[in-house]
This record gives C-alpha cells, structure tokens and sequence, in this order.
C-alpha cells in the first residue's frame, strides 16, 4: 500500500478490524503492509523473516507452503515427492470449465508452485516424517484432483516406508471447477489414511486458517492428534451460510479453533514458536525405542518392601481422613510429580472437552505411557471449572478416545481416579494402573 493513505481511516479497515469474516492477508509484497488484524502499518521484511507473525497484534498471516516446511523441518532435510504430476494422469479441465484452465496456468507461474498442495519426506527434530503442506495462495488451496492425488501418494508412500504423516492443511473446500471427481478426493484420501491407520502410524494434521469444505470433511479431522494454530477458522460450511440456513445467530468465536478446542474437536492449539516443539515431543513419543533397561533385582525387592511398608500402620479412619485432607494431592500432582513430558490432549471428538478428566501423553520411567486422571481443582474456582472431577459423558467419551488411540499404538494406560466423597460406589478414591 501507498504511505500517504497509510493512516486513513476508512470504513473498509473498520469493518476489517471487527467483523467475523475479515480479509486474510496475502504475503505482503511493497515494503509496509497495513495488517489487517490490528490496522497497525508492519515491514514486510520483518513478517517474511519472522513466522509470518503480525509483530503489533501477534496476528497470524498464511504461510506460503515452502516457508512454513522450513520453519517446522531441519534444514536440508526436505525432499519433494510428486513436485509435478504428469499432465497424462491429471484431469485438466474435466468439467471444461470457464476460464479454469488459464487460472491454473496463470497461478503456476505466479506461485511457482504445480499445484495447492506441497509434500514430501524431512525430518523434525531427527525423527523422519512424511510432510504435506496446503499453500493458500493457489486457489485457497482447494482441493481437486491433484491435491488429493499428491496427499493420497505422500500418505500411501509413508504406509510403505512405516513412516507418520504430518500435514498442514488450510484450504477452501473441494474445487468446484473440478466438481465430482474433486468431491471423489475427499474419499480417496481418506481411504489411504484408514490403511496408515489400520497400519499402526501416527497421523497428526495441523489446522491452520482457514481450514473449511471438504478438507475438515475429510483428511482434516481423520488425525489421531488433531493440533490447530490459534484463531484458525475450521469449519465446513462457511457462517453466513450457516446463520441463513438455520435462521439463528451464531455464538461468538463460533468456528474458531478455540472454539473447536472447547467443544472437543481438537487436541490441542499450538502457536508457531512451540509448533517445532510440539511435533517433536509427540514423535518422540510415537518412535520405538529398543532399548530395555532392566530394573536390577535387588532394587526391585527394595520397592516391593516400600509399597508393603506404606499399608501397615494406617487404620481405615486415618485413611479416611487423609482423603477427606484439604491439601491432600489432586490428579494434576500425581501427574506432574510422576511424568515427564506430559503433552495434554483435549476432546471427545463429539461434544465437548471435560475438565474434569485430564488426559494425554507423558513418559514413566522413560515409557511413553497414555494419562487418564479425573482431576480436582484446588480453590472453589478451579472446582467450579472442573465440576469436582465428576466427569461428564464427554468426560468418558475422552477417556475412552485416549484408551483406544493408546491401543493402537501399544502404550500402557494409568488411570487415576479420585471419585468425589458422595460417590463411593467404586470403593471410594482408588488408583489402578492397567
Ligand atoms: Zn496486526
């Protein structure tokens, strides 16, 4: 933008500021950009050299697909598959589309990019992944024929190699230009993920804004971990949409992905500093190691002797009154003096996340273990937010998802339950580990 008008008010900023459908930006090209979150003028150079991060308002800009690839791999471990799909396997224009045909050629050129849709293998932190990356600026990234087709080889290719799959997605919907056969991709790159699922791999999608349609009806929300960036809009239909059709007002912050977070549908909102991070300690966690360290005997012995010594000398009405305790531990404690590395994990996928139930992944002893503890607050307010730790359904419903992802990849599941004074029908508060 020009610098004169560069504090105008107008009434387009205004609405950009505050309405729910604001303008996304675009990579910003001259050397000042007006941010359209916060109005505030930024260097573009500042933006490009950072995380695509608004520096006033910490507002999030898209990523193109090569950048955000180099902020979340190690450097020169990226290699590309599929960088260009033969023309005889692509449909072109199957619906010969107006016009379809030179905006894709036209977008070619000014992306450098063959398709909406980046993917190949790097690693994160050493652990070797299969990475597939959406770039909005190619038709909001929708999804038609080549999309779907490179997501299903990247998937079908890490199912082979016994490799997880880690996609950044962000996208419009299904391309429309494509009609039937881009709504066939949706199925199609499910499918290839049942079988890397059924296969025992991790798949972790990363929700980046705006991820809507088709995508979070299919590849989008089929991960065992789902992560978001903050403030991302997921959703299927678009709001307006939404508002005309079932004539009601939408609740704020309504297809966000706080939002979505609170209502169970993602694991856990991530912003770019901690995005490396985060998908490290989670592949660690996923990644096999050999080595068993034996318990030596006599240690062994030692511990048996420690847990015998603690239940002789405390009579029922001291145990109790110990559970009765004002300061006695709550399930967070036990977590955070037992484990290392907890990573927490939210939602029943269905509802609603359960604060009265804290779950998710940590390490025992140095064994990547699933957590599943029912959880009190500590003051009157932290018990309000947490119910007493007397789990809702969705409370259950997150339990028994956690059980199952553990299931399938061979973790050991340890409970605690702390059941509240008046429920004492499973034998008051009792711990098990299974
Ligand atoms: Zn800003």
């Amino acid at each position: 933008m020009r610098l004169h008008n560069m504090f105008k008010k107008t009434g387009e900023k205004i609405t950009s500021i505050h309405s729910r459908n604001r303008r996304k930006p675009e990579a910003p090209e001259g050397i000042l950009k007006k941010c359209n979150k916060c109005g505030a003028a930024i260097l573009t150079d500042e933006v490009i050299n950072g995380k695509y991060i608004c520096p006033k308002c910490h507002g999030y800009f898209r990523i193109p697909a090569y950048k955000r690839i180099e902020l979340v791999t190690d450097a020169g471990s990226f290699e590309e598959w599929d960088a260009k799909i033969d023309e005889g396997e692509r449909p072109e224009n199957p619906l010969n589309f107006r016009g379809y045909t030179e905006k894709v050629k036209a977008l070619r050129v000014k992306t450098g990019l063959d398709e909406a849709v980046v993917t190949g293998k790097a690693t994160i932190c050493g652990y070797p992944v299969v990475i597939g990356v959406c770039d909005g600026r190619f038709m909001m990234a929708s999804m038609g024929h080549a999309v779907g087709e490179k997501i299903t080889r990247a998937v079908e290719r890490a199912t082979k190699e016994r490799l997880p799959v880690v996609l950044f997605t962000c996208s419009g919907g299904a391309r429309m230009q494509e009609g039937i056969i881009s709504l066939m991709q949706m199925a199609k790159t499910s499918a290839a993920l049942k079988r890397h699922s059924d296969a025992g791999f991790l798949y972790i999608p990363v929700l980046t804004d705006p991820t809507t349609g088709g995508v979070t009806a299919s590849f989008a929300m089929l991960g065992d971990i789902i992560l978001a960036e903050p403030g991302a809009l997921i959703g299927f239909a678009g709001p307006r949409v939404i508002e005309q059709t079932i004539g009601q007002k939408l609740p704020e912050g309504f297809q966000r992905a706080e939002f979505l977070l609170e209502h169970g549908f993602v694991d856990r909102i991530v912003t770019r500093d901690e995005m490396k991070e985060v998908l490290r300690q989670i592949l660690k966690m996923h990644t096999v190691i050999d080595e068993k360290k034996e318990e030596c005997p006599e240690k062994k012995k030692e511990n048996r002797k420690n847990i015998s010594a603690g239940k002789e000398n405390v009579s029922a009405w001291e145990r109790v009154l110990k559970s009765r305790e004002k300061e006695r531990p709550v399930g967070k404690d036990y977590i955070d003096r037992l484990f290392t590395d907890f990573v927490e994990l939210h939602g029943d996928r269905y509802y609603k996340d359960d604060p009265a139930v804290v779950g998710g992944i940590a390490y025992f002893h140095g064994k990547a273990v699933t957590v599943i503890a029912q959880c009190k607050g500590k003051t009157t307010k932290e018990n309000l937010e947490r119910n007493f730790a007397m789990p809702s359904p969705e409370g259950y419903r997150k339990a028994l998802r956690l059980m199952k992802q553990a299931e399938k990849f061979q973790r050991p599941v340890i409970c605690f339950v702390d059941t509240p004074g008046g429920f004492l029908r499973n034998g008051g508060r009792r711990a098990w580990t299974g």
